[in-house]
């Protein structure tokens, strides 16, 4: 019985985050320079997100993103299929990306056209990533990851230095803590790295809790352009993220207007729903490990 509580609770979360926010326009194209709105690390249910690729591309659509970029673990087949289909709805621009994942790191790369072996130790994934055309990103930089970061900081593009980590209070003792996170930033940040603010989403409402801010030199209609024009932007460091504090990181080019960094109100119920569906995961749960 709990179960089906649970699993009700879950498909009201998905449809409060998928289906409770307004529907969004495409940004128009233009040879002007812009800044543009790109949610930078998502999960589907390929791996431990709960949304399809095809309704990630669809609530990123309806939050007025103009960038995707899905980075499931280890692979970039859910990129493939989100870009896939983000063409055919006039979604998302979509970068394909993977977070490469291990005990050692987590490492955000894009602008990939194979998914780079987790195998490796972080110099190869770098060079691999490089090889590839791509751009790499640090993933949550806290304490336990910066023995593998540290001797790579040149070779790194960017640095995820807003998570939703930055609203959890820290204690002492925690190997994750945001304050870590903007201390690793701040010694990458003087070669000019690129700041990166993510939701790590992974269920709900909140994609775009935090984001990055994208300052492209023009918005052309193709959207291979698009994608390669954001990949560009984030090699030079062109980009701007808003903890919950209100602290910005990054300084894009032009600057960013201030309402551009400010994330629009949830949708009505948004909140409510997303907090049914986390619920109904933990009653979910419990019920399973109760069967063990
Ligand atoms: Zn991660
Ligand atoms: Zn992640």
């Amino acid at each position: 019985m709990s179960r089906v509580v649970a699993v009700v609770l879950i498909l009201l979360g998905l449809w409060g985050g998928v289906r409770a926010a307004p529907a969004g326009s495409p940004r128009p194209a233009g040879d002007e320079a812009t800044v543009v709105r790109a949610a930078l690390h998502t999960h589907t249910r390929m791996s431990d997100g709960l949304l399809s690729p095809m309704e990630l591309v669809l609530l990123a659509k309806r939050r007025h993103l103009d960038v995707l970029a899905v980075t499931e673990h280890n692979t970039i087949v859910a990129a493939l299929v989100a870009r896939a289909f983000s063409g055919l709805v006039n979604g998302p621009v979509v970068l394909v990306a993977e977070e490469v994942t291990t005990r050692d790191y987590h490492l955000l790369a894009y602008g990939l056209h194979e998914t780079v072996t987790p195998r490796l130790r972080l110099r190869d994934v770098l060079k691999e990533v490089h090889r590839q055309g791509g751009v790499a990103v640090a993933a949550h930089p806290t304490k336990r990851y910066w023995a593998a970061f540290e001797p790579n900081l040149a070779a790194l593009d960017g640095v995820e230095v807003v998570h939703p980590m930055a609203a959890i209070p820290e204690s002492a003792t925690s190997t994750f803590r945001w304050s870590d996170m903007v201390a690793f930033y701040e010694r990458a940040a003087v070669k000019g790295t690129a700041a990166i603010g993510t939701s790590d989403y992974h269920a709900f409402g909140g994609l775009d809790r935090a984001l990055t801010f994208v300052a492209v030199s023009r918005w052309p209609a193709d959207r291979g352009e698009r994608a390669g024009l954001v990949l560009s932007a984030m090699r030079r460091g062109d980009t701007a993220t808003r903890a919950p504090s209100g602290r910005v990181f990054g300084a894009p080019t032009p600057p960013a207007p201030q309402p551009a960094l400010t994330r629009p109100p949830p949708a009505p119920g948004e909140t409510a729903l997303g907090m049914c569906g986390l619920i109904g995961v933990a009653l979910l749960l419990g019920t399973g490990r109760r069967r063990l």
